[in-house]
């Protein structure tokens, strides 16, 4: 029996070993060293983790296009629209209970009371973190990147507000109000990552299109279907690198993080907190909501998913992760029109463990600063950590860099984030796997949620094709 267990889920107890060795290798070398491995040496230990990450990232974009483009273009929009009512009513109630129980536990446990706030002058100026900006400008931003005007550039860029330090200003630049940046001028930049959610936006709207086309649709759809087959076709190739693949990124990351240590115990308190928020979250509040809507607890999928939470770990990329994590639940039997369109698009906007985490955050670091939390200051924490979760890519420690939002409405600089900087990796991690457990989840919901409605949607189209 337990030969047959092991033969049947072997890449997932080899993926799930990949990561433990991979910490402990990582641990001992570091210890071995005492630490003294350099940023060239790190890169040779990762080489082979860079390499299998490469071969992810390079499926995103065609996977995720055609997904959406076929699972939307083959329903009828009734359908269509039913199904994304209830993805999207999953993705706002999970997100917004994620921020609400962030929020309970920071302010109930104040992990920050009491402790000493580092000084901001420590961020390194190339931390890429110094971007002045105001809420309003990032909020902008999020709705102007759902419109990309040119397809191709959404594939590597995305809109970036940025405030220029006028020159006539004589104040101190790493100390400006909200209310002083009000009278920077501003400009329209460009950021060097995939503008993920204008692709999705712009996919929905083409296979909402090809579904309404009837017959002369149907040739484009079979072929995104296609092309999005042969995509699950070679993720089903680079998933047996995923064991080697993990150990390397997690070992190269544990050997290279120096000061981690020391901050664990200044910041114990902070990442503990952060961390009961995602198990509660993960297991309870998601439960529940599993269970008020289909009367059953979720238990049996999360034990189905070792294999995509290993690699969300091993990754920190909810993106990189989007193929393993198809393949997986068409394994588990889920409908694919189904984890066409919520995987993709939960990927991309539904980060539940972001969304806690950005409110912890925010939260723990106004408590090191002594920064009074009006109820009003509270709200607005909940309003920008739910869109700082749906505006972050679903890169590693892309939640850092949206953050600048939630830390403007608590009145603080974005060099606050040097109090946090130093277990944002392990974190990351963390955090990644609760994004991707939730969007799976989300999937299965759904997926049983529509079961009675596809199946008549199958049984039609089997009529249409065969009369007899
Ligand atoms: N790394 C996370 C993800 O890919 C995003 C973040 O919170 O930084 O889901």
């Amino acid at each position: 029996k337990w030969r047959t267990f092991v033969r049947n889920n072997l890449l997932t107890i080899l993926t799930v070993v990949g990561v433990i060795a991979g910490t402990a290798v990582g641990c001992t070398l570091r210890t071995l060293s005492k630490g003294k491995w350099n940023q060239r040496e790190t890169m040779y230990l990762m080489f082979p983790g860079e390499i299998f990450l490469r071969m992810l990232k390079s499926l995103i974009i065609p996977l995720l296009m055609s997904s959406i483009i076929s699972a939307v273009g083959s329903l009828d929009l009734s359908l269509s629209k039913k199904i994304a009512f209830r993805s999207i009513l999953y993705y706002a109630t999970t997100t917004v209970s994620a921020v609400i129980l962030g929020i309970i536990l920071v302010v109930t446990i104040r992990p920050g009371a009491g402790g000493v706030a580092a000084s901001v002058n420590e961020l390194s100026k190339d931390e890429g973190l110094k971007r002045k900006v105001l809420t309003q400008d990032t909020l902008l931003d999020l709705i102007r990147n759902l419109f990309p005007p040119n397809l191709i550039q959404a594939c590597v860029q995305q809109s970036q507000t940025i405030l220029i330090q006028p020159k006539n200003f004589s104040g101190d630049a790493d100390n400006v109000t909200s209310a002083d940046l009000v009278h920077w001028p501003f400009k329209e930049n460009y950021e060097n990552t995939t503008n993920v959610l204008g692709l999705v936006v712009f996919s929905i709207v083409l296979g909402i299109s090809l579904g309404q086309m009837g017959d002369s649709g149907k040739v484009l759809c079979d072929f995104f279907q296609t092309l999005s087959e042969a995509m699950m076709n070679i993720t089903s190739w680079v998933i047996w690198i995923s064991p080697l693949g993990v150990f390397f990124l997690v070992a190269s990351k544990m050997v290279e993080t120096d000061s981690f240590l020391d901050q664990l115990h200044r910041l114990s308190f902070y990442f503990a907190t952060v961390l009961l928020g995602l198990v509660l979250h993960g297991f309870g509040t998601i439960s529940l909501i599993y269970f008020i809507a289909v009367r059953r607890l979720p238990f049996k999928v999360i034990g189905q998913l070792s294999q995509v939470l290993a690699t969300a770990f091993g990754t920190a990329s909810s993106s990189a992760t989007m193929p393993i994590t198809i393949q997986t639940l068409d394994k588990m039997g889920l409908d694919p029109r189904i984890t066409r369109f919520v995987i993709p698009v939960g990927a991309t906007i539904n980060m539940d463990g972001t969304a806690l985490y950005e409110a912890v955050a925010a939260i723990f670091i106004a408590q090191l600063r002594n920064v009074e939390m009006s109820f009003g200051k509270t709200v607005a924490v909940c309003v920008t950590a739910t869109a700082a979760s749906i505006g972050a890519a679903g890169i590693p420690q892309a939640g850092l860099v949206t953050m600048v939002m939630v830390l403007d409405t608590v009145g603080l600089p974005a060099e606050e984030v040097i109090n946090i900087l130093a277990v944002d990796w392990l974190l990351d991690r963390f955090r990644t796997t609760i994004n991707v457990m939730c969007d799976c989840i989300g999937a299965r919901l759904v997926d049983l949620l529509s079961v009675g409605e596809l199946d008549k949607i199958t049984e039609m189209d089997r009529l249409n094709a065969d009369p007899q």
